[in-house]
């Protein structure tokens, strides 16, 4: 299929061929009818499929972030795409401005601006709540109009400039971007989309690019509606009427030659229109910045993938020292772009658009490190190690060891680099030694969170780049490079194991295949032939199309460190008469590791050895078990009888042994029980690189992985890029790997520096900490979330967001009352004088919908779904966290009381300003009375907050020291590797339970010494103040026990009745949540004691538990401790993890404990 600029160069070059009659512009009505073709019928599915969505994922967090939104379109058409975004985006637009030239189009918007659609449900504006007019202007957007358009004089700013129907005839067209970044308030954002293929903006850097290569036009295959087409691809008509004519005729005859038709639209003629979405702040010209820090790659690039070659990058650096490696990622990080990094460059994804390319050539060097010298530096018996850095080929590494009598399990290919071994590596050694990421043992890696260089596992210490400490994460980053590292951090080198250099014998022969039947026979034969033949041995089959009929060609490979035994003859059947070339014919010869490169049947044999020329290819890789299944095999030789250029072929490389061994959780390459891998190879010339043939192979290959999906174990993550088409693939990629690496992205590359290597999942959406901000009037609720939102964002990379819950309240107060909405939302003053009323008119629905307040924190939260961290105002305050945490169990609900004095309070509410904005007190009155309610501190609370923040004694340095030390833990790497060390259990102890196993942290490396440190350190008091740690058995004494021993403090243990010398002290206790689920019963009691004088009366004692769910057990510890002489005040309980679906707390807080603090390490969603 033509793509639409393929189209336009050919009808250009047919008007050029047909008249020289000079031409002329589209008139208006022209450039609407062609216009109209592509955007409003034909091409709706791009908007519906990849413009709208990205448009709205990308403005939500913005949209959100702010009150008032103010937009800039520039060439909107006749409707403006933002009257499609979600309803809250359109209604935070309150301004709305366009350039739009053609007077039609501003005829027609300014109309549709009114009647917004025909239909008589929609009858409201597309952007309802605009503060003024729409400012339409018929004018171009044009450089350096200024004063002219009306726009460049340094006054009219927005948070969104939009040029949504590509940049149509504008250039140079980083000028336009630069012209419209200047016109962004802080924080905004130009946002492109983009027709056809790249966009050359020299020098600007993109915040992100996303691209859809899938988008299609399809254009009615009709004389009437072909002429209004081709002069809108081709820009121009002929000024002579009659060369006009002429020239439409034969356009219409391109438009037919080069559109394609399909059974599903017979009347239609079909183009490819791919789409790209870039995006860019004020820090797109920030890259002079780098390369005054960091070389620029002079040369032209040698990336090899011809797909990403075009593709052009903002620039390409080449570090050539570590430290110019970290100012990269801090250069990305400080100005919130990404990188993508190069190493052999093989992939298509290498090199992205607008986007900062890090080329590692320079990392070049292979280092040898015998067995002896490791033994020495490491003390202990340790195999010889070859370090190969980032900037090392496959050729490199071979030839290196190899010439110190060594072997790394690496390619088939010397040219391909670090993305082969970071994600996995599968060659001739596979079956014998595993993957090349398998042999990884330790490696040095640039954190994209940091920019620090660490070290992970064994790197011998003269190869450790000055400055480079040991990862504090060490196990979970090494786990991570074996098999997914290019998502980690920026790889500088890594440490190979190394095995002896074995010879190879190599064996190459050919069997043609008459028919379906037959290739199914021969297929199934070489599966079985394959499944015999020992470890050091492997065969590799081709499925390809030569001399007009199928050939199944066959590789074997044999490795030895001994003199090479004799291999067994193929089978019979893979070799019968009619074979074009027997093993026989092909006798085996010897080799090294190095000429192995060229001794594969795709090298040597097949079309002509290499295609017989210079040719480009685009491979994506599935594993298979069965290669003899009927519907496999079927579903390989339909790939290649539909393959769209002869070149086209399928390689199964045989997998097993060694690479099977690993079980599929100990590293994060997670799909291991396979076969063979089936890498299906789209083929074309070289001089077709970017045309349709080289299109139609990319189309053929995602169309085979497609099929053959279903029948595979996975794909091959190496391959894997940000193509959208790759998202399907991406996700069976890690077999069951996929949710632990999609958290430690998260944990590793917060802010997606690396956002174009293998796709991961985004972590489930939706705010992962939920802070409520409680306190009385005029404490300044309002002024401190906004510090802590800001603090959050700028200092966590988080997306964090304040609301305040009480707005809707507000909005239905001043609909029924007549008041003055925005008023009352800004107004201190006015506010006062309603807040009477107002708090009279909560309490009234309150007690008309009691469920109300459930209602408007449940709306609050789904309405935040974009973000990480929100911050909630204007919440009532009798103990939320125990009344709502159910409602939110994915998330961590905390409170934090503001507090200030009485007269603070007093001077807060009767002025303005001095930083007490509140909003919100209609409903946080602990008594609901309201509107006078300037109570004091002091008034006793029934519950305990998790945190209190004096916003009086500290002021602004408070609250942002306050952020940093109070609410930054909750995001500590340490709290998210702990989580996870929990494995989910589905169905256990009975169905329907997801079985959190907290206890199993004590079972991991490392476990239970993180625990307890987390547990010293989250504390909220002194350990200083501590008598005593409390604990129940059996989970509690785990934790309890090593965190005693670690602050130095007591234990006092409580067991069932019974089991503890006396005296004791008893209660009653019902079963815990997991034990009644499984007797069945869960009004069994038991009693707890402990004995009498274990803790002395009026001692401050920290009650640690494994689990919070129910809260029975926690219960009866509690009372267990008043019995013995405890009081509430005295206790603080700390929990591993909360399942805060059990609503634990309430049960504690109804039970007349609510005053107990209660900290949770971890908090899980599951039942
Ligand atoms: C001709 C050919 C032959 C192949 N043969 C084999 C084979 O025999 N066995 C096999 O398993 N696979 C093979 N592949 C697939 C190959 O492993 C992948 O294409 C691999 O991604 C290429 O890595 P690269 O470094 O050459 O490419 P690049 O495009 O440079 O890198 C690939 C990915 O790795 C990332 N990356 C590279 N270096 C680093 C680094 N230092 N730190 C962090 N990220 C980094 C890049 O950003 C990119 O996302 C082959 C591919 C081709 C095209």
């Amino acid at each position: 299929m033509a793509t639409l600029d393929f189209l336009k160069l050919a009808l250009r070059q047919k008007a050029i061929a047909t008249t020289s009659s000079p031409t002329q512009p589209l008139s208006d009505t022209q450039y609407s009818a062609g216009f109209d073709i592509i955007v409003r019928d034909s091409g709706w599915a791009t908007y519906q499929d990849f413009i709208i969505p990205q448009l709205s994922r990308l403005l939500g967090p913005l949209f959100n972030s702010r009150s008032h939104i103010s937009v800039l379109e520039i060439g909107p058409g006749s409707k403006s795409v933002l009257g499609h975004l979600p309803d809250p985006l359109r209604r935070k637009i309150k301004r709305y401005a366009a350039f739009e030239p053609n007077g039609l189009f501003v005829a027609r918007l300014e109309e549709w601006f009114r009647t917004y659609d025909n239909t008589p449900e929609e009858t409201e504006s597309p952007l309802p709540c605009l503060a003024h007019p729409p400012d339409i202007r018929q004018t171009p957007f044009v450089l350096g109009s200024g004063t002219e358009s009306g726009t460049s004089d340094g006054e009219e700013k927005f948070n969104v400039v939009l040029f949504c129907h590509s940049m149509y005839g504008m250039k140079p067209k980083h000028k336009f971007i630069e012209q419209a970044l200047e016109m962004l308030v802080d924080g905004g954002m130009v946002v492109v989309f983009h027709r056809d293929g790249t966009l050359h903006l020299d020098g600007l850097v993109c915040h992100q690019t996303v691209s859809f290569p899938t988008g299609v036009v399809h254009v009615a295959d009709d004389d009437e509606v072909l002429d209004c087409f081709a002069p809108f691809v081709g820009g121009f008509v002929m000024q002579d009427v009659d060369a006009d004519r002429a020239l439409r005729v034969e356009w219409r005859k391109v438009c037919r030659a080069l559109g394609r038709r399909e059974e599903a639209h017979p009347d239609h003629l079909l183009f490819s229109a791919p789409n790209i979405m870039a995006t860019f702040t004020q820090h797109a010209t920030k890259l002079p910045e780098l390369t005054a820090q960091v070389p620029l790659r002079e040369e032209n690039m040698a990336v090899k993938n011809r797909e990403a070659r075009l593709h052009r990058p903002a620039a390409v650096v080449r570090p050539t020292e570590v430290p110019h490696v970290q100012q990269c990622v801090r250069w990305a990080l400080k100005h919130g772009t990404s990188l993508t990094v190069v190493g052999g460059g093989h992939s298509g994804h290498c090199l992205q658009p607008n986007v900062v390319a890090v080329d590692m050539g320079a990392f070049d060097q292979v280092h040898i490190v015998t067995a002896g010298k490791a033994e020495a530096e490491f003390g202990i018996a340790s195999p010889a190690m070859v370090v190969a850095e980032a900037g090392c080929k496959t050729g490199d590494v071979v030839g290196k060891a190899m010439s110190a009598g060594l072997a790394v399990p690496l390619g088939a290919r010397p040219s391909v680099g670090g993305g082969l071994w970071l994600q996995g590596g599968i060659g001739h050694l596979a079956r014998l030694h595993g993957l090349a990421c398998d042999a990884i043992i330790g490696a040095v890696v640039v954190h994209v969170d940091t920019g620090q260089v660490v070290y992970v596992g064994t790197v011998p210490g003269q190869h450790l780049p000055a400055g480079a400490v040991r990862s504090a994460d060490e196990g979970d980053l090494l786990w991570a490079i074996n098999g997914a590292g290019t998502n980690f951090g920026i790889v500088i080198s890594v440490t190979f194991e190394a095995y002896a250099a074995p010879t190879y014998s190599v064996q190459n022969w050919v069997v043609p295949l008459s028919d379906k039947l037959e290739a199914r026979r021969k297929l199934i034969d070489f599966g079985e032939y394959a499944r015999k033949l020992p470890r050091n041995v492997s065969a590799d089959a081709f499925l390809y199309w030569n001399a007009n009929q199928l050939h199944l060609g066959v590789t074997r490979f044999e490795s030895s460190t001994a003199e090479l035994t004799l291999m067994p003859t193929p089978s019979p059947s893979l070799s019968p008469v009619g074979t074009i070339q027997r093993p026989e014919d092909n006798p085996k010869v010897v080799l090294d590791g190095v000429e192995l490169f060229d001794a594969e049947m795709y090298m040597s044999g097949m079309h002509g050895g290499h295609g017989g020329g210079k040719t480009s290819s685009f491979k994506r890789c599935l594993f298979l078990k069965d290669i003899g299944a009927v519907d496999v095999d079927d579903t390989l030789v339909a790939a290649i009888e539909t393959r769209p250029s002869p070149l086209c072929y399928l390689h199964l490389l045989q997998g097993g042994g060694a690479v099977s061994d690993i079980p599929s959780r100990e590293t994060a390459f997670g799909c291991r029980d396979w076969d063979f891998a089936c890498v299906v190879t789209g083929v074309w010339s070289r001089d077709q690189d970017g045309t349709e043939a080289a299109r139609a192979a990319v189309q053929w290959v995602y169309k085979v992985v497609t099929d053959l999906l279903p029948l595979s174990s996975g794909a091959y993550g190496a391959d894997l890029g940000p193509d959208p088409r790759d998202a399907a693939l991406a996700v069976t990629a890690f077999g069951p790997n996929l949710p632990l690496l999609a958290r430690l992205k998260h944990r590793f590359d917060p802010c997606n520096v690396l956002a174009y290597a293998c796709p991961l999942p985004q972590l489930p959406r939706g705010p992962k900490l939920i802070i409520l901000v409680t306190g009385e009037s005029g404490v300044g609720k309002d002024y401190c979330a906004d510090i802590w939102v800001s603090v959050l964002n700028k200092d966590k990379c988080l997306t964090a967001r304040a609301v305040s819950i009480s707005d809707v309240t507000k909005q239905e107060y001043a609909t029924v009352t007549g008041a003055d909405l925005s008023r009352l939302l800004q107004d201190r003053a006015y506010k006062e004088q309603h807040r009477p009323a107002l708090t009279a008119f909560f309490q009234h629905q309150v007690r008309q919908r009691p469920g109300l307040p459930e209602e408007h924190f449940r709306n609050v939260v789904y309405g935040a779904a974009d973000v990480d961290v929100l911050l909630i105002t204007g919440m009532r305050d009798e103990a939320p966290v125990a009344v709502l945490s159910h409602l939110v169990p994915d998330s961590r609900l905390l409170d934090v009381r503001v507090q200030a004095s009485d007269n603070t309070r007093q001077t807060r509410r009767g002025f303005h300003g001095g930083g007490g904005n509140d909003g919100d007190e209609n409903r946080d009155n602990k008594d609901g009375k309201d509107g006078n309610n300037a109570k004091s501190n002091s008034i006793a609370m029934d519950y305990s907050p998790s945190l209190v923040f004096n916003s009086e004694m500290f002021g602004c340095e408070g609250a942002r020291d306050f952020a940093v030390r109070g609410l930054f833990p909750f995001f500590s790497k340490n709290l998210q590797r702990l989580g996870d060390m929990v494995q989910t259990v589905p169905d256990f102890p009975s169905p329907g339970i997801d079985f959190g196993h907290i206890l199993g942290i004590s079972q991991q490396p490392g476990g239970l010494a993180l625990c307890t440190s987390l547990l010293k350190t989250l504390f909220i008091h002194d350990w200083d103040d501590v008598h005593a740690v409390a604990c129940c058995e059996a989970g509690g004494f785990i934790f309890a026990s090593a965190l005693a021993s670690h602050v130095n403090v007591p234990l006092a243990l409580i067991r069932e009745a019974g089991k503890l010398p006396p005296p004791t002290v008893s209660v009653s206790k019902p079963s815990s949540h997991i034990s009644s689920s499984t007797s069945g019963n869960s009004t069994t009691e038991k009693r707890i004691e402990m004995g009498r004088d274990v803790v002395p009366r009026g001692a401050s004692v920290v009650v640690v538990d494994d689990v919070l769910a129910t809260g029975r057990t926690l219960y009866a510890v509690l009372k267990l401790l008043t019995e013995a002489g405890i009081g509430a005040d005295r206790v603080n309980v700390m929990v591993v993890a909360e399942f805060p679906v059990h609503r634990g707390r309430e049960l504690l807080r109804r039970g007349g404990f609510g005053k107990v603090h209660v900290q949770s390490l971890l908090v899980f969603g599951g039942a």
